[in-house]
């Protein structure tokens, strides 16, 4: 029986363990893919404090080296079921059955997907949602970025260094991305910026992905295209549980908890306005806090 179960190796989920171990929690991680999360995938991080700017991957082993410093117990098993009682908090994963008296879930969010024909038929093959993992395939290739948000911006920036030329391509006239990317975006020679357009179909040929075409009809030759529309909560393991939701997202209340008790949720599962580091490191501390001194 732990004290606390953790699901999501994430900033979110690792804070929250930082700060269980450091109040004597008997606690356990659950991640089912890479401990770091969605940090792993991103290719510059130049907001977040004490760091001018680093790389995603190296934050995420700095997480992980400090999760093994502090001999925080993780486990790498992906949650597949939760059942929530009163006193008894129940996680199963692929290969075993943990209980706890608390539960975070910190499980993030995965990119959403335009819904095309052959979408999912050429994800990895041409079609990518993470530059810093698929875009030295795509050196002095053309390459196009669908999005309009920050994530959009700081990526189709990162391809710029990497491939040839970047057609960033955006529904509306405005992004909604921080200043700062969206002037060096509008500054950066190779990218080309489409506004007020969107992909409606994918150009392949002899089963290759050759570009997209768009909803004015234009067609662009491209090798890569790299999807940045939204995202979706990882929240399937929670489906036979009666928690609050808010289009997909765990709702909590500003101790962090759900409206069961003894659950609490943080980080980008989590229903909120802002979805950065900071905070979702920031809500994973402040929730431990909370259920300690409850
Ligand atoms: C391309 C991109 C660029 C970004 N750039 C910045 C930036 O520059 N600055 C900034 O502040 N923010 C940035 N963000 C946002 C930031 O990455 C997130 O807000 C933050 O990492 C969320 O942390 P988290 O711990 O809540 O979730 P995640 O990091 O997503 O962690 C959730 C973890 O839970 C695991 N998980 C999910 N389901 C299960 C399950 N069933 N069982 C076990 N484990 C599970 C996942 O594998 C994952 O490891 C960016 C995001 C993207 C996509």
């Amino acid at each position: 029986m732990y004290d606390l179960i953790i699901i999501g190796m994430g900033i979110s989920g690792i804070t929250a363990s930082i700060y269980a171990k450091r109040a004597g929690m008997k606690v356990l991680l659950l991640e089912g893919s890479a401990p770091g999360g969605t940090i792993n995938k991103i290719s510059t991080i130049e907001n977040y404090p004490g760091y001018a700017s680093i790389a995603g991957p190296d934050f995420a082993y700095n997480l992980f080296e400090e999760v093994n410093k502090l001999q925080i117990e993780y486990k790498l098993e992906k949650v597949t079921d939760v059942i929530l009682e009163e006193t008894t908090k129940l996680v199963k994963t692929t290969s075993n059955v943990y209980e706890a008296k608390y539960l975070l879930i910190a499980s993030g969010r995965h990119p959403k997907m335009l819904g095309l024909k052959n979408e999912e038929k050429f994800l990895g093959r041409g079609i990518s949602t993470c530059a810093l993992c698929d875009g030295a395939l795509y050196k002095n290739s053309d390459v196009a970025v669908i999005g309009g948000g920050s994530s959009a911006l700081s990526e189709a920036l990162y391809l710029a260094n990497i491939v040839n030329k970047v057609y960033l391509i955006h529904r509306r006239e405005e992004f909604r991305g921080e200043d700062t990317l969206i002037k060096e975006v509008k500054e950066t020679k190779n990218i080309e910026l489409i506004l007020n357009n969107e992909v409606t179909e994918l150009k392949i040929e002899d089963d290759t992905l050759k570009g997209i075409v768009l909803k004015d009809g234009k067609e662009i030759n491209v090798k890569g295209i790299f999807i940045y529309v939204g995202f979706l909560p990882n929240t399937a393991f929670l489906e036979r549980t009666d928690l609050k939701m808010e289009d997909g997202y765990i709702v909590v209340d500003k101790y962090h908890e759900t409206n069961i008790k003894g659950v609490y949720a943080s980080g980008d599962v989590t229903k909120k306005e802002i979805y950065q580091i900071v905070n979702a490191a920031s809500e994973g501390a402040e929730a431990v806090v909370y259920m300690t001194n409850k």
